[in-house]
């Protein structure tokens, strides 16, 4: 059966214009002025907005991680993700220290594989760099994965710099690329040392001081010397500070590629958060990076604007309130992750139309056209465009919602934009031409399919 969208705007990167969308089964057939089709089911979506499909290109579903497992599992994610308007995902593939890629990749599949409403990819995390490793890297490219993860920071998971650099040839012969976590580990395990001893180890402020912006671009630097030094293209994931972007700026400037990720809670929040005297209120927003200064968020947001940041994920890592609570009487005990999957849409638009951070095609490339070329799944996913997969967020411009951890289907049970009212929200979600969202509600199965992934084309 053929969908006909009639009288919608549609949104693109570089222009939006008012045109009908003809679904034939998972495809998008045409999209025009008056469209005409018989045979089709009419869908009226005046006085909407039609998105691509956004991508959220790093979650964290199903993770063992801080001595339990996230609140959200693929089902759970991808219903909170759809609700959204997210459309596909890209999770992070964890082998422990020792496994093997393969092992790790396996354990991803068993967790996504027929329960999860969105479609997916995996990245891969190098967590360990030897000869091995580097063999089973081919056989990664052939399994869809063009995208690797490695960390700075986390002694579970960190590696040294030779072996980023490494890693990084390796990858970059290949067609590759990887996306790293930067902070500082050395100085920021010293600082927390400093903070317990001076008893501040009950207290959730010791975060974000003991993890300040200047040790996040410490690292963004040392990791832009490395690739300058493997001659190899690099993404910053979850960027969140002035400081960062300067050395960015400063790498761009010798010639080198760095993309840049950067999330909603660097955008629309602030430090303030971590100073409420109630230990809950406060902890909820443990992550790392730490959520920074106003300041920040404002070169976040600039950079943005002059496209020198590329794309806009959540990091959705979840955990319940009664999961923070393990950190209680030790600051470095509460899991750190925030619930972000389900809104990230919603309030990138509304601060993004509100506050004039953002046109309304910086909005869509930063949400689906940037992250699907980055991560080799361009022009099936992010744009809306004949043959492209028919993945459409209708957004109502006129509607208004306030967000309450309550109403989320996230099983984190609360959500850091607790009380932020919307502008406009997500009213239809179809995936692959299935209408898997409508009135705000998941009504879908799950269909969600596992994508194999090409090169980095942005
Ligand atoms: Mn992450």
């Amino acid at each position: 059966m053929k969908k006909l969208l009639k009288g919608g705007v549609i949104v693109g990167a570089s222009d939006c214009r008012k045109a009908d969308l003809l679904i034939d089964g998972e495809r998008i057939e045409a999209v025009g002025a008056a469209l005409s089709c018989p045979e089709a089911e009419v869908i009226d979506v005046s006085g909407k907005l039609l998105f691509p499909g956004f991508l959220d290109a790093h979650t964290h579903f199903d993770l063992e991680v801080c001595n339990t497992v996230t609140a959200d599992d693929f089902y759970t994610g991808g219903r909170s993700a759809l609700r959204g308007g997210t459309t596909t995902v890209i999770d992070f593939a964890c082998p422990n220290k020792g496994e093997t890629l393969h092992t790790g990749l396996a354990r991803w599949h068993e967790k996504a594989d027929g329960k999860t409403g969105c479609d997916y990819g995996f990245h891969m995390t190098i967590d360990d760099w030897n000869e091995s490793i580097e063999s089973e890297l081919d056989a990664m490219f052939d399994a869809g994965i063009t995208s690797f993860k490695m960390y700075l920071t986390y002694p579970a998971m960190m590696i040294g710099d030779g072996a980023v650099y490494r890693a990084l040839k390796a990858l970059k012969v290949r067609g590759g690329i990887a996306g790293v976590h930067c902070e500082n580990a050395g100085v920021i395990d010293a600082r927390i040392a400093e903070l317990k001893a001076s008893g501040l180890g009950a207290d959730v402020v010791s975060h974000p001081i003991s993890r300040p912006d200047y040790l996040e671009a410490e690292a963004v630097s040392r990791l832009l010397r490395i690739a300058q030094a493997a001659d190899a293209p690099v993404i910053i994931v979850h960027t969140t500070n002035r400081a960062s972007l300067d050395e960015i700026a400063a790498a761009r400037r010798r010639g080198q590629t760095v993309y840049v990720e950067t999330c909603p809670q660097y955008l629309a929040l602030d430090d303030g958060v971590y100073y409420d005297p109630d230990f809950s209120s406060a902890a909820r927003y443990v992550c790392a990076p730490p959520i920074r200064s106003q300041e920040d968020s404002e070169a976040l947001w600039k950079a943005l604007r002059r496209g020198e940041v590329q794309t806009i994920s959540t990091d959705h890592c979840s955990f319940m309130l009664e999961q923070k609570d393990m950190g209680r009487d030790d600051f470095t005990k509460i899991p750190g992750g925030l619930p972000g999957v389900e809104t990230r849409g919603e309030v990138v638009y509304t601060v993004a139309i509100n506050e004039n951070k953002l046109s309304l095609g910086g909005v869509c490339r930063a949400l689906s056209e940037n992250p699907a070329k980055l991560y080799g799944l361009y022009p099936r996913k992010g744009v809306i465009a004949a043959g492209s997969d028919a993945d459409i967020v209708v957004y109502d411009p006129g509607a208004s919602h306030v967000l309450h951890g309550a109403d989320m289907l996230s099983k984190a049970g609360y959500t850091p934009f607790e009380g932020f009212r919307t502008n406009g929200g997500v009213s239809k979600v179809y995936l692959r031409g299935q209408l898997q969202v409508d009135g705000g509600k998941v009504v879908g199965g799950k269909m969600g399919e596992y994508l194999k992934r090409g090169k980095c084309a942005l």
